[in-house]
């Protein structure tokens, strides 16, 4: 059995934060770090427009306060406003930390760190490498992971989160009336070779990422599955919020990848099909640069109401315009040659001269495995698991309540891979090894692989995963109802009980995609199912979470946190107190 004092399961930004934190809190702790891709292919390589921080450099009005009012006001109200005081004023000093590592942001004329424009922030407060920020930043951290001797396992494929009747029952926190659970390690896969293995550790930590492919059309990669969130639930934790599922306002339509908001934050206007700047109906006082929630509603309804636009220019089709030709060659090319590259290439268009043909995509999980401000996951409401930790996006600590401020996740990313490393650093020094049964979790997992290796059934994985994820996005999209949602629920019930009937071509376990495909589908179908079901109860309209039955927010009843896990036979919702310090809920308006 191979054992670290500590396991991250995650090779993003957040994982690879703590990873580095913990050993530049205390270089003797042994440090494991997993992924399922190369760590460099984690999907934060691919973020785009850039990272938040009051810097000042171009906004000298701008400060911390303002930064997480905003943040507060983009949530609709519903972050942990203890939470967003840390995100946003440890923001200034992390950027700083991430230029000391390495990494090369875009400059000001007299060298200082360059910011701009982004949607719902009150000030140019966006730190950006051109439209390759992930990118720049990922790299240098992993890069400082290999100098400070993290052990690295890349393409293994985590399958289980080992979790256990806590050891030590008299645990200062086993106050509550459950049981404390505690874990332990994980179960993991060599996706090379088919070795199976169960790593212990004194500290177990998710930094897995999101679960965009839980829908048809995405921004995320592919390996964005919702892994963690479903192994959590699995293990029968609760996932919170589930429900404040981002649609990013423009997918590059038909094929949904990301054009970044900088686009936007640079200048470009969003048209409707008579050429109108439609967002001045929407939000006349910030235009383009309304928050993620508010944009993609509006584009919805501009299609809705026939003025969405057509391959040829007509009125009435799926799409609207997001138009750059007024800015220019050069500021296009130095500032967002990443988003033009996407269109000359995937669909033919030349930014310069032509506007891009975009539509709402699913972008962002905003809920996730629930933890304090500290990363320690959440048993229930009032009570801690011990041993286990998240951070980044598959985490809800939450900073980003019902709707996330572009450029604030890279931001928790780092902030919260930070304060979350330092934390598991004190944390497993006085903490014991933990036992594993080793033989008890291979034989279950073995027999898992080989079942469904054995499996004989008439269908394939990728026309299930397909249904699955037209139903989420036809049932649980932009705009909720409960009609929908209800069919949508029996629907995916049905598809979830046609899983026993899929069949795998490939029978080896070396190299076997099909084999992940499968796991994987497992993960996008309980988090499927989690998101619907949370949405279901949720029965008002706050931020991304829009119930054109429940069309006003409703704090009496719904200022709190939604808590949805698997029990014996159903999901269960419970709900958990927002934590507000600094600013008392407003109605929103931009
Ligand atoms: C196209 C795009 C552009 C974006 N642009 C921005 C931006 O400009 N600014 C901003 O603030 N945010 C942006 N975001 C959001 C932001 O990039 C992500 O929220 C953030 O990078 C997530 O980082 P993470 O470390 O939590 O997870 P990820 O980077 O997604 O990493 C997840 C890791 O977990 C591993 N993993 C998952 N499951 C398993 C398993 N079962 N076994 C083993 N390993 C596993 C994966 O291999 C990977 O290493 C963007 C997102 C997208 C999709």
């Amino acid at each position: 059995m191979l054992e670290h004092d500590v396991i991250i399961i995650g090779g993003g930004l957040a994982g690879c934060r703590a990873a580095l934190e913990i050993k530049k809190q205390n270089s003797t702790l042994d440090v494991g770090l997993v992924a399922k891709t190369h760590p460099i292919r984690s999907h934060s390589v691919a973020a785009q427009g850039g990272i938040a921080a009051s810097l000042q450099n171009v906004d000298p009005e701008d400060d911390w306060k303002a930064h997480a009012f905003d943040t507060v006001k983009g949530s609709d109200y519903l972050a942990d406003q203890d939470a967003v005081e840390y995100l946003t004023k440890e923001a200034p000093e992390v950027i700083i930390e991430l230029e000391h590592l390495g990494v090369l942001f875009s400059r000001l004329e007299d060298g200082r760190i360059a910011q701009r424009a982004f949607g719902g922030h009150s000030h140019k407060r966006t730190c950006y490498a051109a439209d390759k920020t992930g990118h720049a930043m990922l790299h240098e951290l992993f890069n400082n992971l290999r100098r400070n001797r993290v052990k690295i396992y890349e393409e293994w494929y985590v399958l289980q989160l080992i979790l256990e009747e806590n050891d030590l029952p008299e645990s200062p926190l086993n106050l509550g009336e459950n049981v404390i659970k505690e874990a332990k390690g994980v179960v993991m896969f060599n996706i090379s070779d088919g070795r199976l293995e169960v790593v212990k550790a004194k500290a177990v930590m998710f930094a897995t990422g999101g679960y965009g492919r839980v829908f048809n059309t995405t921004s995320n990669d592919y390996a964005s599955t919702g892994d963690g969130l479903g192994m959590c639930a699995a293990a029968g934790l609760p996932l919170e919020d589930m429900e404040f599922v981002q649609f990013h306002p423009t997918g590059l339509f038909p094929v949904g990848v990301l054009i970044s908001e900088a686009v936007r934050g640079e200048g470009a206007y969003l048209r409707n099909s008579d050429g109108e700047r439609f967002m001045q109906r929407y939000a006349p006082n910030q235009m383009e640069l309304a928050p993620r929630d508010i944009t993609s509603r509006a584009i919805v309804l501009e299609i809705r109401a026939g003025r969405g636009i057509h391959a040829d220019g007509s009125a009435g089709g799926a799409y609207v315009h997001l138009d750059l030709t007024h800015m220019g060659k050069e500021k296009i090319m130095s500032r967002v040659p990443f988003c033009w590259e996407e269109a000359y290439r995937l669909v033919g268009v030349d930014a310069v001269y032509q506007p891009m043909p975009v539509r709402p995509t699913a972008h962002y999980c905003m809920g996730g495995i629930p933890v304090n401000t500290d990363g320690r996951v959440r048993q229930n409401a009032t009570q801690l698991t011990d041993g286990f930790f998240a951070a980044g996006e598959c985490a809800c600590v939450s900073v980003h309540g019902g709707n996330r401020l572009g450029s604030n996740s890279l931001l928790e990313c780092v902030v919260y891979g930070r304060r979350v490393g330092r934390a598991i650093a004190n944390y497993v020094v006085d903490r014991k090894m933990p036992n594993v049964d080793e033989q008890k979790y291979l034989q279950q997992a073995e027999k898992r692989i080989n079942n469904l290796i054995s499996q004989e059934g008439n269908l394939r994985i990728n026309s299930l995963r397909q249904k699955f994820q037209d139903t989420m996005t036809e049932h649980c999209g932009v705009f909720r109802t409960e009609e929908v949602m209800i069919e949508g629920i029996a629907q995916i019930q049905q598809l979830k009980a046609k899983y026993s009937q899929i069949f795998l071509d490939d029978k080896d376990k070396d190299w076997n995609t099909e084999l992940i495909e499968a796991l994987e589908l497992q993960n996008i179908m309980m988090v499927g199912e989690i998101i619907l079901t949370s949405a279901l109860q949720r029965q008002e309209s706050r931020g991304a979470h829009s119930r054109e039955d429940y069309p006003s927010r409703d704090d009496h009843n719904f200022l709190q946190h939604t808590l949805a896990s698997y029990g014996a036979d159903n999901i269960e919702v419970n709900y958990m107190p927002v934590v507000i310090t600094m600013f008392e809920p407003k109605e929103r308006k931009y």
